[in-house]
């Protein structure tokens, strides 16, 4: 399975699958019941995922007009990897949800390279998000 989109309300992944399955795809919905009860999870979990198998995917992504991306954005410093994972989750809002149960919405600013380990830092330039 591969993520075509995320979407922060479920309403709108569901729309979005009902298009893919009236073409003849097979599209699967992740964390939709999660935010379904609780929209507020959105932000923390990173949205509603929109999946469908690998080799249906470019035909998802013209389905719904949405730009081909690569699947990921970002290059380890350390060891020139693409298999870096930006984190989802950011420390203020793993212990507000932890003790508070409530999601501040703060964006983490931290990712990890998969393959050297390194965690990395991501500064906004004007280009976009650098990790250094
Ligand atoms: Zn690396």
């Amino acid at each position: 399975m591969k993520t075509v989109r995320a979407y922060v309300k479920a309403d709108d992944a569901y729309l979005a699958a009902s298009v893919l399955e009236g073409s003849g795809l097979s599209p699967n919905i992740r964390d939709g019941h999660t935010i379904g009860v609780d929209w507020f999870y959105s932000q923390a979990i990173g949205g509603v995922k929109l999946e469908v198998p690998d080799s249906e995917y470019e035909r998802a992504v013209e389905l719904l007009g949405l730009p081909a991306v690569s699947e990921t954005i970002f290059t380890c410093p350390c060891c020139g990897s693409t298999n870096v994972k930006p984190r989802q989750l950011s420390l203020l809002n793993a212990l507000s949800l932890l003790f508070f149960w409530v999601a501040v919405p703060v964006v983490s600013r931290r990712a990890d390279c998969i393959d050297c380990k390194a965690v990395l830092k991501m500064k906004e330039t004007s280009e976009g998000l650098e990790l250094y």
